[in-house]
């Protein structure tokens, strides 16, 4: 079976207890951004797509902010700035819209990772790494695992089984980090795992695009 560009990045992306459903998603975010600040500079009807949804929804406003570009940053928001200064002059604030360009393509990005991930579930060395390393958070698991019956199939059983028992492993490291603090285990000491849990469980379990 040909393994696509998509399929490598997931297979790459398998590290310790991080989603690689993420990981990917958010890798083709930062490259879709940078190409977005490179030709803001000079693209005048992506500028007016860019304020005709108006502006970024905060989560990529940051994700934008981290990639960093301080000219494309400038004539974006000066833009968006000059729009907003006419309107509050006139008196007349715009309804905030939801979502934003980002919001819609991550959408796309994110139905072809899930795609992808599904196929990469065929090919047992793949399985074979899962198991090993990565954890799929809790909104792809959703997308992936508890689809309606008739979608489900054996590699996606098998996945939700892996995945179950590794959330099962991960809460007992919580369990033990929240028993050693107790005086009267103190003295035990906690492993690497019970030391990452507690961060590790945040990223997992946190809502996306909430
Ligand atoms: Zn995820
Ligand atoms: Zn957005």
């Amino acid at each position: 079976m040909r393994v696509t560009a998509l399929q490598a990045e997931l297979a790459d992306a398998l590290h310790k207890h991080t989603c690689p459903v993420c990981t990917v998603i958010e890798n083709s975010l930062k490259t879709q951004i940078g190409h977005i600040l490179y030709e803001s500079v000079n693209d005048g009807i992506l500028r007016s797509r860019y304020i005709e949804k108006d502006g970024f929804c905060h989560r990529h406003a940051s994700l934008m902010r981290s990639v960093g570009d301080p000219l494309a940053h400038a004539v974006l928001y000066g833009h968006l700035l000059k729009m907003r200064l006419t309107s509050w002059q006139k008196q007349r604030p715009k309804p905030a819209k939801e979502g934003c360009l980002l919001c819609v393509r991550e959408a796309e990005i994110e139905n072809n990772v899930i795609e992808a991930f599904k196929q990469c579930l065929k090919r047992p060395e793949f399985v074979k790494a899962y198991r090993q390393n990565g954890l799929v958070c809790q909104a792809h698991f959703h997308l992936i695992a508890l689809a309606p019956t008739r979608q489900r199939t054996d590699e996606t059983l098998q996945f939700k089984a892996i995945t179950l028992d590794k959330y099962q492993r991960l809460l007992h490291h919580l369990e033990e980090l929240a028993r050693k603090h107790d005086y009267r285990f103190a003295d035990e000491e906690r492993t690497t795992e019970e030391r990452r849990a507690w961060q590790e469980i945040v990223d997992l379990l946190s809502k996306k695009r909430a």
